[in-house]
């Protein structure tokens, strides 16, 4: 390693503006060999790293940079997976800049490490030359857990328990495994053949996977025990959608973001009529929202041939919640946002498709328990603007099924199960973690609460620990 600090990171390539607002194909390129290398010398191995601190899953992070950087590759990927099972999807999506890069010791000066492209040059590595053995597994424990829901929480409560020597079935509801990142984040950020690579990882450990099964409707929770499962882990988001309530929601030619995604990603409506789901092209888009799925939705709209496409949001560029990269990155692409301004009603033709919409402008008030300051209308700013779809993507609610029919599992008023800070619910012998306690929130969140719970299942499950769940 040079003993003098490089204060800038390595760029990643990536597809051009132009190039790529017409495509689905990944918009970051990755780091070559020599990109990595150069990048992985810029870390200087801290004897007390702080950037690990700030990775919610806890990753071995100088560890695997150091291997990487003496040309060791499956030391790298074992160091990673010690921890992570999925680290080509954080590698593309966990926001670093607020996690473990935001603590890096080198961003007091310079750059931080670009810990996350270098997580997924590592992980793109093992991916494609499946050099790495499976890591090792505890003895069988006898042990039987179901967990329900493969998004990223189920997904790490499988991997690990199945690490620790239990027998795992995971219960999803769709065709497919992954959850919102097979049917929400789209392809050009996060490539399905590298989510169905990682699920064949979680598989690899012994987790079996059962699609087509919701429970709740197929099977009950109590059932799941009644068939000699011991323990049960609930990961099952929160990705029902939440509307604005304003009229015309209901026109044709407005979609709830969750559809609007769920079409373009999990059915392919992209290679229409290929595939066989179609979705409206519209030519001007509106998309509601200030948060990723606002703007995976209006790039989406930008690469189905949209002329122009506006995200609307209420609040102020400081405000928007989407990741920084992805804002500049929708810009780029020419999407073009409409700060401070909030749809009020949308209208429709004599064949009740949508053809305008009624906006206000807002400006921001004093903050309110969020901390972000609050949006209030400016008297006499409405006006109406052409758009001939909209996407609705202000956030979404977990869906009630299994609550409701598992009076048990006590609710908060936003419906997101109470659990406690080891994921217990107020079932004996139910986990849940990940959107379904938190509403919607982050990949590495939800994994984080997935490990948290995994880690006391295995306790209870060796019964060291009794059940004083609330
Ligand atoms: P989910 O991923 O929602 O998975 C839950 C699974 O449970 C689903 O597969 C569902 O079908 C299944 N399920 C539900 N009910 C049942 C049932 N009754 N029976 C069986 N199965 C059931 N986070 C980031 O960190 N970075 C990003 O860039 C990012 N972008 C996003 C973009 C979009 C469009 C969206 C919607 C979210 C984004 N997020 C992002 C948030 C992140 O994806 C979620 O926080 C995370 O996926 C939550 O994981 P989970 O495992 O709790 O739930
Ligand atoms: Fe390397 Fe930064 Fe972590 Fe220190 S804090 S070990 S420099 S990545």
């Amino acid at each position: 390693m040079s003993s003098k600090i490089d204060l800038d990171r390595v760029e990643m390539p990536k597809q051009s503006p132009e190039k790529r607002k017409r495509n689905f194909q990944e918009v970051a390129l990755g780091y070559g060999p020599e990109q990595a290398a150069k990048e992985a010398n810029r870390c200087i191995q801290c004897k007390k790293p702080k950037c690990v601190e700030g990775c919610p899953v806890g990753v071995e992070i100088p560890t695997f940079i150091l291997a990487l950087r003496e040309g060791d590759m499956p030391g790298a990927v074992q160091a990673l997976k010690r921890k992570n099972s999925l680290p080509g999807i954080c590698g593309r999506v966990c926001p670093q800049e607020v996690q473990c890069e935001s603590r890096c010791v080198l961003g007091k000066k310079g750059a931080p490490v670009a810990i996350g492209r270098l997580e997924r040059y590592v992980a793109d590595w093992d991916l494609s030359t499946k050099k790495c053995p499976v890591c090792e597994l505890l003895p069988p424990s006898g042990k039987k857990v179901a967990v329900v829901g493969s998004g990223p929480a189920g997904l790490t409560c499988a991997a690990d328990l199945a690490r620790m020597g239990h027998s795992v079935t995971v219960f999803e509801a769709l065709h497919d495994g992954g959850g919102v990142l097979v049917y929400g984040i789209p392809e050009f950020r996060l490539p399905k053949n590298i989510v169905r690579s990682e699920i064949e990882y979680v598989k690899s450990l012994g987790v079996k996977l059962e699609l087509d099964s919701v429970v709740g409707r197929q099977v009950q929770i109590k059932g799941l025990f009644e068939e000699g499962y011991d323990a049960l882990f609930l990961g099952i988001g929160a990705g029902a959608p939440r509307f604005l309530g304003v009229p015309g929601e209901n026109l044709s030619g407005v979609y709830s973001a969750n559809e609007y995604l769920t079409r373009v990603n999990l059915m392919k409506a992209y290679k229409f009529p290929e595939y066989d789901t179609p979705i409206k092209k519209g030519k001007k888009v509106a998309v509601v929202g200030g948060g990723n799925v606002a703007m995976d939705s209006a790039r989406s709209a930008m690469r189905l041939g949209a002329d122009e496409v506006h995200v609307v949001y209420r609040r102020g560029r400081e405000e928007m919640p989407a990741r920084l990269e992805e804002v500049e990155n929708a810009m780029e692409e020419g999407v073009i946002f409409d700060f401070l301004t909030n749809p009020t009603r949308f209208l429709g033709d004599e064949r009740g498709m949508v053809k305008s919409m009624e906006v206000v402008e807002m400006e921001l008030g004093e903050p309110d328990a969020s901390g972000r300051r609050s949006p209030r209308v400016k008297k006499g700013s409405e006006h109406i603007v052409d758009v001939d779809t909209a996407v609705i993507a202000v956030g979404t609610v977990p869906n009630p099924l299994i609550a409701s029919s598992t009076p048990e599992l006590k609710t908060t008023k936003w419906g997101t199960l109470v659990v406690d800070e080891r994921g217990r619910t107020t079932m004996e012998g139910v986990w849940a973690g990940g959107d379904i306690t938190t509403g919607g929130a982050t990949v590495i969140s939800a994994m984080g609460a997935g490990k948290i719970a995994s880690a006391d299942m295995d306790l209870w499950l060796r019964k060291d620990g009794a059940w004083d769940g609330k």
